[in-house]
């Protein structure tokens, strides 16, 4: 059995439309499939469809794009983007649907704020960003990235985010518009969802060398309500896994394996290549109370 309970399409920073991810998550010998676009539910109706045609199992999920605010032991406060998977929501909820749409709004702002930011230095426009995007897609940086690949300035996405935004702090714009992470636990939980982090401590969010996994952080978010970690992904290091396991044993949570599928040219992840048991896809659909699951 592959369960696969990560993966985007053109709702949001994807790039195959939903009814091609789940023809492409079928050839990959995926059994049941989890679409969680960033901040959106739009992709769920298709899926459906999608995934009755092709025989296999859909979980509907959301990327939930959240802030943390975390003191640092010097009394410092860190502030950092955490993504929170939330699995079954109930996607008429009132005010988790009202937190999205801010969500999407302040995304769209902040992405026109890096525009200005690189638009001399790159030579492009806000509605190259536009025109890379599906009506109704959730905005994000990959969208610039496709705009300067179609300019014919880079070749591939991850090129341009290790040019523009891993080097230096100077194109980068947070996104401030997002709810704080433990007020997201809380909300998806109140939605009948099962908040579990996306690839945790991954792509600089792990504490500098010796400072230690930060304890407090992760008890906080469970005390919360975090019902797991995305802990088999390929951004997430070896030691911070292990790590992971034995916070999530020592706290009985769920623990998952995914791919973050953006599609054949989107990222190199591709669907199936981490895997999440049964087991812990059961202690997922027997929490949810939000969603039915296609199965
Ligand atoms: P944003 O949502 O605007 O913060 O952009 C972050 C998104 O960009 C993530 O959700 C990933 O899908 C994507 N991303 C991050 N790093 C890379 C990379 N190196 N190559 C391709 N896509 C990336
Ligand atoms: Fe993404
Ligand atoms: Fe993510
Ligand atoms: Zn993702």
């Amino acid at each position: 059995m592959k369960i696969d309970l990560h993966s985007h399409s053109t709702c949001s920073d994807g790039k195959e439309s939903v009814s091609t991810v789940f023809a492409e998550a079928k050839r990959a010998g995926v059994d049941v499939l989890a679409l969680t676009d960033h901040d959106t539910t739009h992709g769920w109706a298709e899926a459906q469809v999608a995934a009755k045609n092709e025989g296999i199992g859909f979980v509907p999920g959301i990327e939930v794009t959240t802030r943390a605010h975390v003191k640092n032991p010097d009394g410092e406060l860190h502030k950092f983007g955490v993504h929170m998977l939330a699995y079954l929501p109930d996607p008429n909820h009132e005010a988790l649907k009202y937190v999205l749409e801010e969500s999407v709004l302040s995304r769209e702002k902040r992405l026109q704020s890096i525009v200005e930011l690189i638009a001399e230095d790159y030579g492009i426009e806000w509605q190259d960003v536009l025109d890379e995007l599906e009506d109704g897609a959730t905005f994000g940086r990959p969208a610039i990235a496709d705009a300067l690949i179609k300019k014919g300035k880079f070749r591939y996405r991850n090129e341009v985010f290790a040019e523009i935004w891993e080097q230096s702090n100077k194109y980068y714009v947070p996104n401030r518009g997002v709810p704080d992470t433990i007020d997201a636990i809380q909300l998806i939980r109140s939605a009948g969802g099962v908040p579990i982090i996306a690839h945790p401590l991954a792509r600089g969010k792990r504490p500098p060398k010796g400072a230690g996994f930060p304890v407090a952080h992760f008890e906080e978010m469970i005390a919360a309500g975090l019902a797991g970690f995305e802990v088999d992904h390929r951004d997430v290091e070896e030691d911070s896994r292990e790590w992971l396991r034995s916070m999530a044993a020592k706290h009985d949570l769920i623990v998952t394996g995914s791919s973050d599928y953006h599609g054949i040219d989107g990222k190199p992840n591709r669907l199936g290549e981490n895997t999440t048991t049964q087991e812990m896809l059961q202690r997922i659909l027997e929490q949810a109370t939000g969603a039915e699951a296609l199965l």
